[in-house]
């Protein structure tokens, strides 16, 4: 595995292989990669020639106060993974390289980033936004992957790639779980042994708001209740957010008549988590 960590190798690599005819998948990471990376390496393995994996823990992404410094890294592990599935190229930039002293430039989107993680994280999507172009533009993957898990973000990224008339492809994969629901995530390693029991309740929730859904229930209202009352059961969690979401344009329905996204970011203890299900309706 080929292993880039500054601007002038990531360009001569990915360029070069573009230039010799190959496809090339992108799947973009902050690192301490677990099984839900992993299946985009993996699809994107699949799909195309060459997979380029980044690991960049943005810090435009993170606001003042957020969990920057104690984000997880592991390095040793992440690339040792990246190598046995068969990745062909690691891309490492630093925060220097990517965002140097006289760094200006990003991108803001207008619709879709002020509601749902946009409502307590406001600069978090003009971060992600930016890094993503930047990423695309070093790469130029021919198709990029990422996961279900951050919903809004796969939304948000879908819009840039079409305001912005990028000739990538999006993939867009299904959440990986562990095995009692819980959406893997790296800020999992945050919790304690008792806190990651508390943990279960947002993705049992979901999972239950859906069985509601299935059964005939149609009112969002009745089904943020239903979701509420089961987390705030659990005393370590606190509710940043639960909603049911249009799966485009991001906005509260009034009435669930079509599909639907259900969508939660909870606190247990210090640690924020998201998790979502999409619902077909009828
Ligand atoms: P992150 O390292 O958290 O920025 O995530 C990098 C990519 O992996 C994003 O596209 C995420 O949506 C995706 N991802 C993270 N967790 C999961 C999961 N449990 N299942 C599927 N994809 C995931």
């Amino acid at each position: 595995m080929k292993v880039c960590r500054t601007i002038e190798e990531i360009i001569a690599f990915s360029h070069g292989e573009r230039d010799a005819g190959r496809t090339l998948g992108l799947a973009p990471t902050m690192g301490a990669l677990h099984d839900g990376h992993l299946s985009l390496v993996r699809k994107s393995l699949a799909d195309t020639d060459v997979t380029v994996v980044s690991i960049f823990v943005n810090p435009a992404q993170f606001a003042p106060g957020e969990d920057l410094a104690a984000y997880p890294r592991d390095l040793g592990s992440d690339s040792r993974a990246l190598e046995d599935l068969g990745a062909h190229c690691l891309f490492l930039p630093t925060p220097d390289i990517m965002y140097p002293p006289s760094y200006a430039t990003y991108v803001v989107q207008e619709e879709l980033t002020s509601v749902l993680c946009g409502a307590s994280r406001p600069t978090h999507f003009r971060g992600v936004l930016t890094v993503v172009l930047k990423l695309f533009n070093l790469v130029r993957p021919h198709r990029a992957y990422f996961g279900q898990k951050d919903y809004q973000q796969s939304v948000v990224i879908r819009r840039m790639v079409r305001d912005l008339n990028l000739p990538v492809d999006l993939v867009v994969l299904p959440i990986v779980r562990e095995e009692d629901g819980l959406a893997m995530s790296s800020r999992n390693r945050y919790l304690s042994a008792e806190e990651r029991k508390d943990a279960r309740c947002l993705s049992a929730a979901l999972r239950e708001a859906g069985a509601l859904v299935r059964n005939g229930e149609r009112s969002p209202a009745a089904i943020v209740r239903a979701m509420t009352r089961a987390i705030e059961s659990v005393p370590s969690a606190r509710i940043d957010y639960l909603a049911v979401v249009h799966p485009d344009t991001l906005r509260d329905l009034d009435e669930i008549d079509g599909p639907a996204v259900l969508a939660g970011a909870v606190y247990i203890g210090a640690t924020r988590l998201i998790d979502n299900v999409v619902i077909q309706g009828d």
